[in-house]
């Protein structure tokens, strides 16, 4: 770097005053697209490059990890060295993971503990409540979960709760009084197996803070800076052990919109934003009103959204920038019909304007509502990605051998251990396994270490023999573990455990695709452990447990290292942070936006506001307003009013088009029409959807670039492959049209390596998948 006071360049007063303030407590809170991330990450900077703060002394919170990932190659390119690899920055669960990894044997957890997901989370509570003799269909996993994960998150433990009369009345009320009960034994649950769920990682970093002053010290001393980005979002754990943290040195950031809290049913909240300055002595508050993001007209809608919330701190924002085009307002007939002229939008602006689609966003409330917006993109050939729907990793084959990798780093994962006992198949059944837990039960013991002790518990003969060849094996990956990176690992349980074979025998279109799977998931865990640096784990680790730690806590927005040029589909949460030449806000109707279920009271309703505010705040130059006048939504044709914040813009703002449509047809099945050609084109059913905007940010997505699926040509008929040449362009029934890299493999089993136009290079093997020679 030729001058440091060059990171001043172009900042305005106050951002430079916020970028310039070295010691003391410090909060801006400023409107969308001010520039608070940019100071947060020049002040970093600024620290390192003009004070000398030591790279290892700072840390940073971010919303997602790629949001950390940015972060650090920005502060990197500023200072011109490799310095910024040593910041801890990440996304709090990401940084406490990290960090308990090598503190949890204090409070009792194994160093190479497992984090158990949302899926782990269910299946362990599921387990629990049949052990408790209660019923899982009225004590729904999924509801209880939210319970103990929302008592979590505001530090009431498993003790607090069973004595907190409001909580108490809440469940006699919902007629649900054993949650309390549940909660006790699934922490037990957890705690015997070596596992942290999601909400651990605060919880516990919190109790390792709180209780074992030895460790306070050595972080309070060791963070001498701190800096929190969308500090409105977060919750009573996370700002506690924020304050525990800064207590000595009081040098903390936090960077924040009020108008952009949209994590309240997560327990955020803004009081942490107005608590800041009570918390500490002379707090230095700065204000950034200009924004750089959006043109005029897209501010002003902004503006005027907001500003019928009544809770809010005053500010004002505004922009130099140029006026830009009216905002579109686009009503259309159906649901299909407004994905259809989104796709139509897109095309046309790319070739007007010069977009690439990387440029574009589309964003909606709940995940169901991409369907109409795919199907278009994907009959125009626009290729797009999808972030947050059914990742990868709980994909069913994916879960299963992580299960083995899981096991054998954490040989106290029952979870896991639950999945593979018995698969592949080898003979291990349910009664053996129910005996087994009963016994590590009421010895208190591990089901593997049960599992060790089985003719204890009456197991002999041949079960008893496939038994101990199942902990020889695993014993045996475990001696791995020492001197083998993580993928030669994962590749030696591929090859032992049978995994892979099985797979690669089931000729089916679905196990293709498993055994498909399989392989990717091999080459990204191979990938991962050839990359040099490593985001997550400590500097270095290559071996398994850093790689799990990894994967399990990628993030909705993490999905991106290709940085491909395509279309990103998205709910407005997990668009928060990020900015788009070119935004579609869909399905801006009456009980989907606002939620239905978001307008009892007037929080709530402010809570959605604030999400509609976030969807305008995204997109730079133009904005695309889109309703239907019909949709179909758990299965049923339902008719819409428009939102109620539309009557909220001022008709001189905006340019309405009506984008016609048909009418559905008679029997009103579109929808399902469309679903039904596409299982019957051999695409396979639509990706399952997670529930409406719910889903946390920290939730795993795959490593690759999802298929872009393509419809076969109506003469798509399967051309003889046995003389195909490297060159020749041929069609996939679902990856498209590509040309023939290289043919290898042997005589009878020929592998083809195609460069498809959308879906890049795949291996085919040409006796199952069937290709027309074009
Ligand atoms: P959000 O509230 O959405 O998180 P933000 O306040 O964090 O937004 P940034 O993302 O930091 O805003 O900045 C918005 C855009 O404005 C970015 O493209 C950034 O590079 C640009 N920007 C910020 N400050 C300046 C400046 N002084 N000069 C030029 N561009 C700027
Ligand atoms: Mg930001």
């Amino acid at each position: 770097m030729q001058n440091i006071e060059d990171l001043l360049k172009g900042l305005n007063e106050p951002q430079r005053e916020a970028v310039t303030h070295v010691n003391g407590p410090l909060m801006i809170v400023a409107g969308a697209g001010s520039g608070k991330t940019k100071v947060l990450t020049t002040r970093i900077a600024w620290l390192m490059g003009k004070h000398n703060v030591d790279a290892f002394n700072i840390l940073a919170l971010t919303f997602t990890n790629k949001a950390a990932a940015e972060m650090k190659e920005r502060i990197g390119r500023m200072l011109g060295s490799n310095e910024a690899r040593n910041l801890y920055v990440g996304t709090f669960h990401s940084v406490f993971a990290r960090i308990l990894r090598s503190e949890a044997e204090k409070i009792g957890y194994p160093r190479s503990f497992t984090i158990y997901d949302t899926d782990d989370s269910r299946s362990v509570l599921k387990t629990v409540i049949n052990e408790l003799n209660l019923d899982d269909k009225h004590y729904k996993p999924n509801v209880v979960h939210n319970r103990i994960s929302a008592a979590k998150n505001a530090l009431v433990g498993p003790a607090e709760y069973a004595t907190d009369y409001y909580l108490q009345q809440e469940d006699a009320r919902t007629n649900r009084p054993a949650i309390g009960m549940i909660y006790k034994a699934y922490a037990a649950r957890c705690f015997k197996n070596g596992a942290m769920d999601f909400d651990d990682l605060l919880l516990k970093m919190y109790e390792l803070l709180s209780t074992i002053p030895e460790v306070l010290h050595k972080y309070q001393h060791k963070f001498k800076y701190i800096l929190i980005d969308e500090y409105q979002d977060t919750n009573p754990v996370q700002y506690q052990i924020s304050k525990l943290l800064a207590a000595v040195h009081e040098n903390i950031c936090v960077v924040g919109d009020d108008a952009q809290s949209i994590y309240s049913f997560r327990g955020a909240t803004i009081e942490n934003i107005l608590q800041f300055q009570k918390d500490y002595d002379d707090v230095k508050v700065v204000k950034l009103e200009q924004n750089y993001r959006s043109s005029q007209s897209i501010l002003n809608v902004a503006n005027e959204v907001i500003k019928n919330n009544k809770g809010q701190i005053p500010k004002v924002l505004w922009t130099d920038n140029k006026e830009g085009e009216k905002i579109k307002l686009v009503r259309t007939m159906t649901d299909n019909d407004e994905g259809k002229f989104v796709a139509d939008s897109i095309q046309e602006q790319r070739l007007r304007n010069h977009y690439r689609n990387a440029d574009f966003a589309i964003l909606y409330r709940t995940n169901a509502q991409s369907r109409a917006f795919e199907e278009s993109l994907r009959k125009m050939g626009i290729p797009y990605r999808i972030y947050g729907g059914i990742s990868f990793y709980q994909r069913k084959e994916i879960k299963d051998f992580l299960a083995y990798l899981r096991v054998i780093v954490n040989t106290k994962d029952e979870e896991a251990l639950k999945r593979i006992i018995n698969y592949p198949v080898r003979g291990i059944g349910k009664t053996t396994i129910e005996k087994t837990v009963i016994y590590a039960n009421e010895n208190n013991i591990s089901m593997f270490d049960a599992l060790e002790q089985a003719p204890a518990f009456g197991i002999k003969g041949g079960t008893l023999e496939v038994i101990q060849n199942f902990i020889t094996m695993i014993k045996y990956f475990r001696s791995l573990l020492q001197n083998n990176d993580a993928y030669s690992v994962a590749q030696q349980i591929g090859k032992h455990t049978g995994i892979v074979k099985e797979l690669f025998n089931d000729k089916t279109t679905e196990g293709l695709a498993r055994y498909e799977n399989i392989q990717e998931l091999l080459n990204s865990i191979k990938e991962w452990t050839e990359s040099p640096a490593n985001e997550e784990g400590e500097v270095g680790d290559k071996g398994l447990g850093a790689y799990l730690q990894q994967i399990t806590l990628l993030t909705d927005a993490d999905d991106d290292k290709e940085n491909a040029d395509v279309v990103k589909l998205m709910t407005i949460h997990a668009a928060k942070g990020l900015e788009f030449g070119c935004v579609f806000v869909g399905g801006i109707e009456e009980t989907l936006f606002p939620s239905a279920m978001s307008i009892n009271t007037r929080e709530e309703l402010e809570e959605e506001r604030r999400l509609f505010y976030v969807a305008v705040t995204r997109a730079k130059e133009r904005l695309f307003l889109t309703y239907a006048n019909s949709r179909y939504r758990f299965g049923n044709l339902v008719q819409n009013e428009p939102s109620r914040f539309l009557d909220e813009l001022p008709e001189s703002f905006l340019d309405r088009t009506f984008a016609g449509g048909g009418a559905r047809n008679s029997s009103g099945l579109n929808n399902m029409g469309s679903a039904f050609q596409r299982m019957h084109r051999g695409m396979g059913p639509a990706p399952e959807r997670k529930s409406e905007g719910s889903k946390p940010s920290y939730m795993p997505v795959a490593p690759k670039q999802q298929t872009i699926n393509h419809i076969p040509s109506p003469d798509f008929a399967p051309s003889d492959t046995s003389g195909l040449q490297p060159g020749q362009k041929v069609e996939h029934q679902k990856f498209g049209f590509g040309e023939v890299i290289k043919i290898e493999g042997s005589a009878h089993n020929p592998v083809a390596t195609v460069k498809f136009e959308h879906n890049g290079e795949k291996k085919i093997m040409l006796n199952y998948a069937k290709l027309r020679i074009v």
